[in-house]
């Protein structure tokens, strides 16, 4: 069994026209079930939104969700879900903005909680360019304790307020609440320095999406920022440096694609290649990564 710990759903009127190689939902279906995928989480693609159906939308629930970040694209979620009949695959994320309405937006959550499955939230401070640690709210966090809700986290390289490492007091003072930080925390050395001696939480999981592109960005970059910020390794040698970071840290690392690859177009082949790091891998790892720590994540199953 693979669950896939990060990807999106992607559907957008004339997608095809405007952004050429981008994916729809039955290309993710289609990616799932070749890789013998049988779960995923999945979140609206936070660049662009998702819009789906929007004709079909009564008036009623436009005004309600009208001017609620993210309102539209967490019910086209939900829509796109049942429209394909993938109930059984899809684990969905809704995204919260932190910087406007949250009270709106937990409103919102709680209402899919009593109705539609819900299995999580996901921040993404990059896009929205916000302040990571921002998800320290009293509004966010008792929601989650008590929804027992996990938290997918979208850190990034460029800015402070991006890193993973930012986000850390708050992963650890919410020791009831799992996290997932994703794309490896894209290498940044102090937050991998932090959990260097065979330690790390109980409640922080690592999403490594999508393994293959994040190496081969981390090998290109040139310039001293970034370069001073990242781990110094040899990211060249993508399954020298995956083999790595398993013999740390197998316990916590989940396996995700970040599908359809928005960010990083060239990179629509390595679905294959993700699925193949993992088959460099003995049984009993295999089966934490891909899918074990997955459930930890998820709802604390201990298998
Ligand atoms: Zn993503």
């Amino acid at each position: 069994m693979i669950i896939d710990s990060h990807c999106h759903i992607w559907e957008y009127k004339d997608t095809k026209k405007a952004y050429s190689y981008v994916s729809n939902t039955q290309d993710l279906i289609n990616i799932l079930n070749t890789h013998w995928v049988q779960k995923a989480i999945c979140s609206p693609e936070p660049h662009w939104g998702l819009s789906f159906d929007e004709n079909n939308t009564s008036h009623e629930e436009t005004a309600a969700i009208n001017n609620i970040p993210y309102g539209q694209d967490n019910i086209s979620l939900l829509k796109l879900k049942k429209a394909y009949d993938i109930s059984n695959i899809l684990l969905p994320f809704r995204i919260i903005d932190t910087r406007k309405k949250i009270k709106e937006q937990i409103k919102l959550a709680e209402q899919q909680l009593k109705k539609d499955p819900l299995y999580g939230v996901k921040f993404h401070c990059q896009t929205l360019d916000v302040n990571i640690a921002d998800i320290d709210n009293p509004t966010i966090m008792p929601f989650l304790k008590d929804a027992k809700l996990p938290v997918l986290l979208h850190t990034w390289i460029r800015k402070d307020k991006w890193l993973a490492s930012h986000v850390l007091d708050a992963v650890e003072k919410h020791a009831e609440i799992n996290f997932s930080i994703a794309h490896m925390g894209r290498f940044e050395k102090k937050f991998w320095d932090r959990y260097d001696k065979n330690w790390m939480p109980w409640n922080l999981f690592i999403d490594t999406s999508p393994f293959y592109a994040i190496c081969n960005l981390s090998a290109s970059y040139k310039d001293k920022e970034r370069l001073e910020r990242i781990l110094d390794i040899n990211y060249k040698n993508t399954e020298d440096c995956f083999k790595m970071f398993v013999e740390k840290y197998k316990e916590n690392l989940m396996r995700g694609s970040d599908y359809p690859y928005i960010s990083y177009p060239e990179y629509q082949w390595s679905y294959k290649e993700n699925i193949d790091l993992l088959n460099t891998l003995d049984e009993e790892t295999k089966w934490k990564i891909s899918y074990r720590n997955t459930l930890k994540f998820l709802w604390n199953n201990i298998v």
